[in-house]
């Protein structure tokens, strides 16, 4: 996906401050940062959105999940509590069509969300 920016990011073509690194994912911080702490969190592999996550792909799910509790831990805020946002859809807000896990804290949250 040439025209995609995360997937330009997971390839090093375009530069991001990396925070976590595996064979499967990337996490990096968020350019506009809503929070103390905001990280994205993706697969390397490209999916627009959960809704194109096929069934036999779902263990990346859980995978990214549990490495977002991990750097919610290395950031300093797995204890005090933090927010993970999958923005799924235009009527959610997303904005960058290759799926990404916000892990977001720092500060207290609000609800409900905008
Ligand atoms: P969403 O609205 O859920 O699609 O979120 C997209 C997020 O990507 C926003 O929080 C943006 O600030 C962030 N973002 C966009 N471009 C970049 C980039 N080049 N590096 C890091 N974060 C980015
Ligand atoms: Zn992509």
């Amino acid at each position: 996906m040439e025209d995609c920016i995360f997937c330009q990011i997971a390839s090093k073509k375009m530069p991001s401050k990396v925070v976590y690194e595996d064979e499967n994912i990337l996490a990096f911080q968020d350019i506009n940062p809503q929070a103390p702490v905001h990280i994205l969190a993706i697969p390397k592999e490209h999916y627009s959105s959960l809704n194109e996550i096929p069934q036999s792909k779902k263990d990346i799910l859980s995978h990214i999940l549990l490495k977002c509790r991990q750097i919610a831990e290395q950031q300093g805020i797995g204890q005090k509590g933090y927010r993970i946002v999958l923005n799924t859809g235009k009527n959610s807000g997303q904005d960058v069509f290759h799926i990404h896990f916000h892990v977001l804290g720092g500060r207290k949250m609000t609800w409900p969300p905008g």
